[in-house]
């Protein structure tokens, strides 16, 4: 055997757990050199082995893979793995995250998982999946989030501890599939809760693969079973099924407005992190050069997937025109003919021009111009569009590389207009600036939960600025951010009267 064959007997083995048509499944890097004398099942158990993952039991789609036939099964197996995962110690639990973050940052599982995303769904490109699933990987905060407050006094010690919610309902988009599971996989894991899945339909074999990864992971740390599963036919109605069930203590839902809602309405405790539409301002004090290179990188960013990526350029009119310029040099293509514009639009948005047209979600930018006709350079990153302010490119939350470029007086009636185009989603904004007073002035108008000053947008998931990463970003419920103590429940702990040792 060749390593092709070896990466594809990998593959097909890999597929047929979680009933992925070999075809679909991709070529993977090979893991290791072997000798033609190699068995199939030798070499699919030392692949898995160099994951510290057991070779594979039986071809099925249940226990083991964390994939249930029925919603009901999927709760069940949670809620049980719920009460052992409750006698686990805070070392095993820390064991199980950093055996998680081991499964992905295997550089084959990485490429694996990214390729596969990017060909499924057909949203996205495979180097920006890379990065958002290593950095979800390696950034999402684990136990360590969870700090256990203390106040001791005359009358004893309190303690304040992160404690588990129990079993959570996870609903996950199609735009982040993979990156969104293994995120919320740590954080819900650190913080002592079991999840249940609910992807996207469209994203529903990778979805499943990196469940899969996750409890072969961890059975083979001797974690109980099931404390991440999933459903093997993701659907609307398996996702209602979830929301309804009182056996789920907290739903998580991250995605457009309507899920957002939909769990807000539940009654249940719920976090919404919904869609955004960030502006991205830049003033006449901005560094020109770097704020172009800083949108088209942002903008471009796996086809623009992210909910955090610059939708619209807002500029000072005295230096749009060297914005432009720059931002053509750095892979922006201006669109200039008035007739394309129009074409560009039937194209790409739905019928009644309320949102995209799903079929050019996370396109890249080069295949939506050839679609027009308009073959642009190799380098092409993003379509660069000079529009009004009301224009439905600039209202509209678009996710792909098309990105419209508003020109306004001075800096302040960007600022209105940024809060005005945000739409009070509380999201994302983005500003290039070196006035500290309008920077603070748009922080405190646009009250977004992300404000990247001076970088592109993805400097607020982690990827190249501070902070913990998350692919869940709870604006309209306010956990912002979220990470493990975002699943988690606070409670407070009192002893009376003694304790106390000042
Ligand atoms: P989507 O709303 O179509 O789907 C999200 C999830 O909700 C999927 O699992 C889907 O099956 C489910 N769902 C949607 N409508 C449903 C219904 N009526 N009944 C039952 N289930 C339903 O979103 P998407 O296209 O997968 O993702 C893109 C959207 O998500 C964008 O608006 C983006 O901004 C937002 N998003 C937000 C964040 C964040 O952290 N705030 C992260 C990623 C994506």
């Amino acid at each position: 055997m060749n390593d092709i064959e070896i990466a594809q007997a990998v593959s097909n083995v890999l597929s047929r757990y979680t009933k992925i048509a070999p075809e679909a499944a991709p070529q993977a890097a090979p893991v290791q050199a072997v000798q033609n004398s190699d068995s199939l099942d030798a070499i699919v158990a030392r692949a898995l082995a160099q994951q510290s993952v057991p070779a594979p039991q039986a071809a099925t789609c249940d226990a083991g893979n964390g994939a249930f036939d029925s919603m009901d099964e999927a709760i069940s197996a949670a809620v049980l793995a719920q009460v052992q995962y409750r006698h686990c110690s805070m070392q095993d639990r820390a064991t199980f995250i950093q055996g998680i973050r081991d499964v992905f940052l295997q550089e084959s599982t990485l490429q694996e998982i990214s390729r596969l995303a990017v060909e499924e769904t057909g949203m996205g490109n495979y180097a920006d999946k890379l990065t958002k699933n290593r950095v979800a990987a390696q950034k999402t905060p684990g136990l360590e989030d969870l700090t256990t407050g203390a106040l001791s006094g005359d009358n004893g010690l309190t303690l304040t501890e992160f404690s588990a919610y129990g079993v959570i309902g996870s609903i996950t988009p199609t735009t982040n599939p993979t990156e969104t599971i293994i995120n919320n996989s740590i954080g819900m894991l650190a913080a002592g809760n079991t999840v249940v899945f609910s992807p996207h339909p469209r994203s529903r074999n990778v979805s499943l693969m990196t469940v899969a990864l996750i409890n072969q992971k961890l059975a083979s740390l001797g974690a109980p079973a099931n404390l991440v599963v999933t459903v093997t036919q993701p659907s609307l109605d398996n996702t209602s099924a979830l929301i309804k069930d009182p056996r789920i203590n907290m739903l998580v839902a991250t995605g457009g407005p309507s899920i957002v809602k939909t769990v807000m309405s539940s009654g249940k405790k719920a976090i919404g992190a919904g869609a955004g539409n960030p502006p991205a301002v830049v003033d006449e004090t901005a560094d020109i050069e770097k704020a172009a290179r800083d949108i088209i990188r942002g903008c471009s960013f796996d086809n623009n997937l992210p909910c955090v990526a610059e939708k619209e350029v807002i500029v000072v009119n005295q230096v749009a025109d060297y914005l432009i310029h720059c931002m053509k040099k750095s892979g922006g293509y201006l669109l200039c003919d008035p007739k394309l514009i129009r074409q560009l639009q039937a194209l790409v948005m739905n019928e009644k021009g309320t949102g995209p047209d799903t079929a050019f979600v996370g396109k890249d930018a080069r295949y939506i111009l050839q679609q027009l006709g308009v073959n642009a350079p190799e380098d092409t990153k993003v379509i660069l569009v000079e529009t009004e302010r009301t224009h439905p490119f600039v209202i509209h939350e678009l996710m792909m590389p098309v990105l419209p470029v508003v020109r306004v007086e001075n800096v302040d009636e960007a600022i209105e207009l940024a809060v005005k185009v945000e739409h009070g989603n509380r999201h994302t904004a983005i500003m290039h600036s070196t006035n500290v007073d309008k920077l603070t002035k748009m922080a405190r108008q646009i009250q977004t939960t992300i404000f990247v000053k001076n970088g592109p947008s993805y400097a607020g998931l982690g990827v190249g600025g501070e902070g913990h990463a998350t692919f869940t970003i709870a604006g309209p419920t306010g956990e912002g951010l979220t990470s493990a103590k975002s699943f988690a429940r606070i409670r407070r702990c009192v002893m009376v009267e003694a304790l106390n040792v000042r």
